[in-house]
């Protein structure tokens, strides 16, 4: 790959290729396949990353809020765009750029209601969800009658989906769980198509439910977000993924501390012996938090691991390259395809996701492959 010259993430369209083609093998051919692209496409670049992927097939995208539904209408998006989490406050915002909300409570689904008769809509796209034991966001099952009485007296919207999301669908000593929250949905699902005496989709799986789960619940679409880019939140699938994201800086400045020297703020840092270090220009404004300071984290250094020393600045880290051949200007790695975000979040006692999501919007991004898309 390419070799930086600041603080870059670099993403690899081939791999997202990659990684589509090998999640979507798992499914029915006729399985939709909802590309989930919010928080910048998890950190990489969304629109890069979405139209990238809507040139390979996918059916349907899904991003948190509004605001991140427009950006990928402006990036060119023109497949259908589920918005997980509107608020009321952007109703008419997400009608305006064609987005379909998930409404998941009496609440929004009357207020989006009023919106859309307001708005003289007619049977516009939105999507029930349900509250299978995650507690979080959606309806009751319980609340059937409910939904099948208010939906019944407008014409403004039709319900084009239910879904509910997995507890967890990674942990396989959950598995009797999950089996009990895909029955209830299921049942639920069913019973609502009869009240209403129409069809939708149905949708359950995010990416571990696929790689898990593909087989009993794949119903007629699946929501997947961290398998595209890489990660299939168990060691069991790391060869079959790769990570499309990889983080690179540079060194700035080398220095020698003596046995006794201090580093850092607050002197977090105390060398015992010579020490070599190298200060990196990436610092918790970048999205590396103070959790991957005081030999937590660690950059790799042409192949070498090279511990992150004293406490994580604002724009600046330090390595310990002591031992490590190196100068001044050359590459260092953060994470990639060897060193994986799961490997350095797991020394940091946190997730994939929350290492590739926080990578701010201050860090250039570079986007490689991907100029061919042979579907
Ligand atoms: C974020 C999200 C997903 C994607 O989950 P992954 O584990 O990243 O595949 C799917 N469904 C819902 C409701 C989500 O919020």
């Amino acid at each position: 790959m390419k070799r930086v010259k600041e603080t870059t993430l670099q993403i690899d369209l081939d791999a997202l290729t990659h990684n589509y083609r090998f999640l979507r093998a798992k499914l029915d051919q006729q399985t939709r396949f909802m590309a989930v692209v919010k928080a910048f496409a998890y950190g990489s670049e969304s629109a890069a990353v979405s139209r990238h992927l809507e040139a390979l097939g996918v059916d349907y995208f899904a991003v948190a809020y509004t605001a991140e539904g427009k950006a990928l209408r402006e990036a060119g998006v023109t497949a259908p765009v589920l918005v997980l989490h509107p608020l009321p406050s952007h109703f008419e915002e997400l009608v305006e750029h064609c987005l379909e909300p998930a409404l998941y409570s009496e609440k929004v689904l009357k207020e989006f209601t009023e919106t859309a008769e307001s708005l003289k809509l007619s049977a516009y796209p939105v999507h029930l969800k349900f509250n299978t034991g995650l507690n979080r966001l959606g309806f009751g099952t319980d609340q059937l009658g409910l939904i099948t009485t208010l939906l019944q007296q407008t014409g403004a919207i039709r319900v084009r989906s239910a879904f509910s999301h997995l507890v967890a669908s990674e942990d396989l000593r959950e598995k009797e769980f999950t089996l009990q929250q895909i029955g209830t949905f299921r049942a639920a699902a069913e019973k609502l198509k009869e009240e209403l005496g129409y069809s939708f989709l149905l949708h359950q799986l995010n990416t571990s439910g696929i790689l898990n789960y593909a087989a009993s619940a794949q119903f007629d679409m699946v929501r997947s977000g961290i398998g595209l880019y890489g990660f299939g939140n168990d060691p069991r699938f790391r060869q079959d993924l790769k990570p499309i994201m990889s983080l690179k800086s540079v060194i700035s400045q080398i220095h020698e501390l003596q046995p006794g020297d201090n580093l850092g703020y607050n002197r977090s840092f105390t060398a015992s012996d010579v020490t070599r270090t190298a200060t990196i220009p990436l610092g918790h404004a970048d999205g590396i938090g103070r959790i991957y300071g005081k030999g937590k984290g660690f950059l790799m250094v042409h192949g070498e691991k090279a511990p992150i020393i004293g406490n994580v600045c604002m724009d600046m880290l330090m390595i310990d390259v002591t031992g490590i051949s190196c100068e001044e200007g050359d590459e260092v790695e953060v994470f990639g395809q060897e060193i994986t975000a799961a490997d350095l979040a797991a020394g940091a006692g946190t997730i994939s996701y929350e290492l590739i999501t926080a990578v701010s919007q201050r860090v250039k991004r570079e986007i490689l492959g991907g100029k061919t898309v042979d579907r």
